[in-house]
């Protein structure tokens, strides 16, 4: 069975007495046992004491970003290893962000995806096209290429370790949500994708959330659709109680 999980990426937001606070009430919050992973992504300089505080608790927690070198002369970076080192397991890749702002390409993509992996971590890998790329009817195959370019080389049993996060790059941050139906048609296809690429199981078994403008007041309808397992929430997460919320439409 396809695991369900909720995501908040909390991007360049929190410091750390935020942080403090926003963590200890998602854990009162989430204390009984949630139908669905609850994963947070505090900024770099917070994941350590964030993964110290959900220990033993139904949350964990995740890097927005890593290098892809094993260590060296990358001022400002962080590696597989020093996530891995205080106890962060899972790394958001690929983020419309770091490809927007940060020029992260599919093949640095790829790089990064391949050390993730050879640390046994979690890849919670994004992608998603643009107002301008959907407009044009070219949304499925910005994806297929997308995905083909950064995991389709990959062997099917890594596929274990990849969530992935379909975010119209047009709906992130914006109010705009795609349709649950919009959010069902991108999925089945992503599935189908990967079911020629790669294999029918890996299809069956992959988790893809949907992120993009994710509210208490649309997830459940989002959440409800076959091919969507969850979401990767962005402005919701901020706030305990509506990302609860939403962790509770699942
Ligand atoms: C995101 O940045 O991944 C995201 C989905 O943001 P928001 O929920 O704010 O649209």
């Amino acid at each position: 069975m396809r695991k369900k999980i909720v995501a908040g990426n909390w991007k360049m937001n929190k410091n750390l007495p935020e942080a403090k606070g926003l963590l200890a009430d998602l854990t009162a919050k989430f204390a009984q046992q949630p139908n669905a992973e609850i994963i947070v992504a505090p900024t770099s300089v917070n994941l350590q004491f964030a993964a110290e505080t959900v220990k033993g608790s139904a949350i964990k927690v995740a890097a927005q970003n890593m290098h892809q070198a094993e260590n060296g002369a990358f001022t400002g970076e962080i590696s597989a290893d020093m996530l891995k080192s205080i106890g962060v397991e899972t790394v958001i890749l690929g983020h419309s962000e770091r490809r927007a702002y940060f020029g992260e390409t599919d093949a640095l993509l790829a790089d990064k995806v391949a050390t993730a992996l050879k640390h046994d971590m979690t890849v919670i890998f994004c992608f998603g096209e643009e107002l301008e790329e959907r407009k044009s009817d070219k949304h499925f195959a910005v994806v297929e290429s997308q995905l083909k370019n950064a995991l389709f080389s990959l062997d099917a049993s890594a596929w274990k370790q990849i969530v992935l996060a379909y975010e119209p790059v047009w709906a992130i941050g914006t109010g705009e949500t795609a349709s649950p139906e919009q959010a069902q048609e991108m999925h089945a296809f992503i599935r189908k994708t990967i079911a020629d690429a790669v294999s029918p199981a890996v299809a069956e078994e992959v988790s893809i959330l949907y992120g993009g403008s994710v509210k208490p007041a649309n997830a459940q309808e989002i959440f409800a659709k076959p091919d969507v397992d969850g979401g990767l929430i962005g402005g919701a997460s901020l706030d305990a109680e509506s990302f609860a919320a939403i962790g509770a439409a699942i």
